[in-house]
């Protein structure tokens, strides 16, 4: 049997003349122009040498070619590499030099410094539209094409994680892993062919294009697409859909719209929110104001969803539920990595069909963090209560999750040091009203540095993605540090709790 997720997409649907996708400018894309698309992509791909197994590296704004360009990766066997749109150039050349892939399909206005940078690491560059572009070859090529026949274990994607040293790790993602998990997902959250999703997240990430995409296309059912996230076209687009799947952020904003109730939810199915902690608060707050009780749900990069509160029985507020079928949790002494008892707080490792293969060209980071017997560590800390349900409380890897995006403060403090008159920095995540955490920094300055925040700011924007901007840049005379002269993170979080509660 042929494992390509594309195979199990395909031969889930019932009727190919179905709307898969009608964009929020009303433009409509059947199931058979997503086969037929995907064919003409993928004669594209191999007209520009992309075989199986080749990497294909994506930067592209959230469109239905680029949806199109994904399946036609999948159709051909090769590897979709999907960038962050707010990666910088830098960015992007690390990436490239890493994942060597054979092909950089990017928007028309990014070409010229990504060309030069992909042209540094021999890799050619085609644009996503317009004149001479991907699209445009796509539409001169036969819609036939033999979806490549690949097992289990084949390479379906690689997602880049941010790394805790400041180096991206490549999490490759097999057809075993995605198929698994959605039809884990399609089974826990009862997705039909019925269903329209609300779809609103980016899709060069695991929630947008995995959890979001693969279940929609797995269970026959069709999405509304926004270009983002937007309070108004989400409220004026619900009354045709039937689920929602947000990050926490999208919650909170949709509360503050005075024309959110229970008659306007009244007919959805399901409200889903992950990627980043959802506050009890949030959760009963939606609660009080539709109806709903929001579905929680916990997952990562690596290993796409781990675990979701029921469908039927109890969404408990401030934990993210039990573990998807075939996914063990375990919970383990950071230090020992000796299982602990029941309810303790410790280290989540998970283990499943969903647990990806290993990062990209780094087999040691692999043998670290993912242990002989299969389960994989996954930075985060938590416990699991007597009815089995998980409660993520706090991040080993002092992760900041701003708006749902990941940020390692490493990566940004590494940024400020080398900037000059900075003697050292520490970044934080502190509570924010609207992203969950606003990424924080606390800058040491050298005496007579005349150094300030609007300038630090400046000074990062050209090197670091938008999310990974501090919202604030404060100034000490020392860094708090503990007798052993670490930096207490935690003194600075809670000296600064309040600084974007006004
Ligand atoms: P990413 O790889 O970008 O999907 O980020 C994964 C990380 O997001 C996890 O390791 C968790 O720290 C965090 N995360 C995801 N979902 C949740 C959730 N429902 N509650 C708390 N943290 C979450």
């Amino acid at each position: 049997m042929n494992a390509n997720l594309f195979q199990h997409l395909s031969d889930a649907i019932a009727d190919t003349s179905k709307t898969a996708i009608e964009t929020s400018d009303g433009q409509v894309v059947t199931y058979d122009d997503l086969i037929l698309g995907a064919g003409r992509y993928a004669n594209a791909l191999m007209a520009r040498g992309v075989g199986p197994g080749d990497r294909v590296a994506v930067q592209v704004e959230k469109s239905v070619p680029a949806l199109l360009l994904y399946l036609a990766c999948l159709r051909a066997g090769a590897v979709f590499l999907p960038l962050n749109t707010a990666y910088t150039t830098a960015e992007v050349a690390y990436f490239l030099g890493d994942a060597e892939p054979a092909l950089l399909v990017c928007d028309p206005a990014r070409r010229d410094p990504l060309a030069e940078v992909a042209a540094q690491a021999a890799v050619e560059t085609l644009d996503a539209g317009g004149e001479g572009s991907l699209s445009a070859l796509a539409r001169e090529q036969s819609h036939a094409f033999p979806t490549a026949v690949v097992g289990e274990d084949d390479l379906a994607a690689i997602l880049y994680t941010s790394g805790t040293t400041g180096r991206s790790k490549g999490a490759m993602l097999t057809h075993g892993n995605l198929v698994s998990n959605a039809l884990a997902l399609i089974d826990t959250w009862r997705f039909t062919a019925d269903d329209v999703l609300l779809h609103a997240l980016p899709i060069y990430h695991t929630h947008g294009l995995f959890v979001a995409s693969n279940v929609t296309f797995l269970a026959d059912a069709s999405m509304l697409f926004c270009p983002k996230f937007n309070v108004d076209e989400i409220m004026r687009l619900l009354p045709r859909a039937t689920a929602l799947m947000g990050v926490p952020t999208f919650y909170t904003r949709l509360l503050k719209h005075p024309g959110l109730s229970r008659e306007a939810t009244a007919h959805m199915r399901v409200f889903i929110s992950g990627s980043a902690p959802l506050l009890a608060e949030t959760h009963r707050e939606w609660e009080a104001k539709t109806g709903h009780a929001i579905l929680e749900r916990y997952g990562m990069t690596e290993t796409g969803m781990n675990t979701s509160n029921p469908y039927e029985g109890d969404r408990v507020a401030g934990t993210v539920g039990l573990p998807l079928p075939d996914v063990e949790i375990r919970v383990t002494d950071p230090e020992s990595g000796v299982e602990i008892a029941t309810g303790e707080v410790g280290m989540i490792e998970v283990r499943g069909p969903n647990v990806f293969k290993g990062y990209w060209r780094m087999p040691e980071k692999t043998a670290a963090e993912i242990r002989p017997d299969g389960f994989f560590i996954t930075g985060d800390l938590g416990k699991v209560d007597e009815r089995g349900y998980v409660h993520i409380v706090g991040r080993g890897k002092d992760l900041i999750i701003t708006g749902g995006f990941n940020v390692y403060p490493k990566e940004v403090e590494t940024e400020i040091d080398l900037l000059p008159g900075v003697v050292e920095s520490a970044v934080v995540g502190v509570p924010h009203p609207d992203l969950g955490e606003g990424v924080t920094a606390v800058v040491v300055s050298e005496a007579g540095a005349t150094l300030d925040e609007a300038g630090v700011i400046a000074a990062l924007e050209p090197k670091l993605a938008r999310f990974k901007l501090p919202k604030r840049v404060l100034f000490l005379d020392d860094l708090p540090r503990n007798t052993m002269g670490k930096v207490q993170k935690k003194v600075l979080r809670e000296e600064n709790a309040g600084l974007y509660s006004a």
